[in-house]
């Protein structure tokens, strides 16, 4: 493997980063996970659309522009021909001295890996998974907007480690008023007659890719999508319920909190938006 570091490939043996940069000291850095299906690079535009305002959002100047970055991610791809797989792109603030201060960091470094990613192992597809509320919240807007896809993940990874204590792959978390934002790693939506409708991302849901997709795809479809406040409440009483990711795709959530949703099995919008989704990306069956 091949990985990216400020313009120069090397080995995954030898590909480092300074012990100083505040990607590391401080997680000072934005970055975003992409897929590569068919030798295709999955919404690339997009991806940069994000990671860039992600990275304005918090005074980052990434040192390249969109193209050179396209071009860049691009070629990581060829150099390690990857037809399929998954891309991890970070930029960092930089190296700079043992203080918050961003002032120190001469220049943000920029990390490209294009590597494999299996989130949830393949029967989780056909079952649907468990999961569960999660204490740990999302960032309120006024600390740090959950838009921002931010090398800060820790109440995520705690939120995490609950669902892992509760036996479970998977968490809701909630935002700071009690309504519904999304999972760890992953936005969540539910269907309830015939219709669908998933947290606004004022709720604390990152803007995620997948989700704009499923949300064009159910239009596409003659699907009512509303983006809205929901609480824990809405989730249980749901139809279906799935998540949305880049590494995930789209995974049938069957229970949550103990409750069974639905028939507590994936249900047939899951099912039909799933197969609709493979096929937008170019993915085989
Ligand atoms: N929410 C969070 C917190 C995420 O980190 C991600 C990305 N894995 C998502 C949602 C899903 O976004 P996307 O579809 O762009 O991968």
């Amino acid at each position: 493997m091949k990985v990216y570091i400020d313009g120069e490939f090397y080995d995954r043996s030898e590909a480092r980063i300074s012990v100083f940069d505040h990607g590391l000291l401080y997680g000072d850095g934005v970055f975003e996970g992409i897929r590569i299906y068919g030798g295709k690079i999955f919404r690339l535009r997009e991806h940069l659309d994000r990671l860039y305002d992600s990275a304005k959002s918090i005074l980052l100047d990434i040192p390249m522009s969109k193209p050179d970055m396209e071009k860049a991610v691009s070629d990581t791809v060829q150099i390690n021909e990857r037809n399929e797989g998954y891309i991890r792109l970070i930029v960092t603030r930089g190296a700079g001295e043992l203080g918050l201060d961003p002032g120190q960091c001469a220049r943000p470094t920029v990390i490209i890996i294009a590597g494999d990613i299996q989130l949830y192992p393949p029967e989780y597809y056909d079952k649907g998974i468990a999961v569960v509320t999660a204490s740990s919240r999302r960032m309120p807007s006024d600390s740090l907007d959950p838009r921002i896809k931010s090398l800060n993940y820790l109440n995520n990874v705690m939120a995490k480690i609950e669902a892992g204590q509760a036996g479970c792959l998977e968490a809701v978390m909630l935002n700071h008023e009690g309504y519904v934002s999304e999972c760890t790693a992953d936005n969540i939506f539910l269907v309830r007659s015939g219709k669908i409708a998933t947290p606004a991302v004022n709720c604390g849901a990152l803007g995620g890719i997948t989700r704009s997709a499923v949300i064009e795809l159910a239009g596409s479809l003659g699907i009512e999508v509303r983006e809205a406040q929901l609480t824990r409440y809405d989730l249980y009483t749901a139809d279906e319920c799935f998540m949305t990711g880049t590494g995930a795709e789209i995974v049938p959530v069957v229970k949550i909190d103990g409750r069974g949703i639905g028939e507590g099995q994936p249900g047939p919008m899951t099912k039909r938006l799933a197969e609709e989704f493979r096929k937008l990306a170019g993915r085989q069956q």
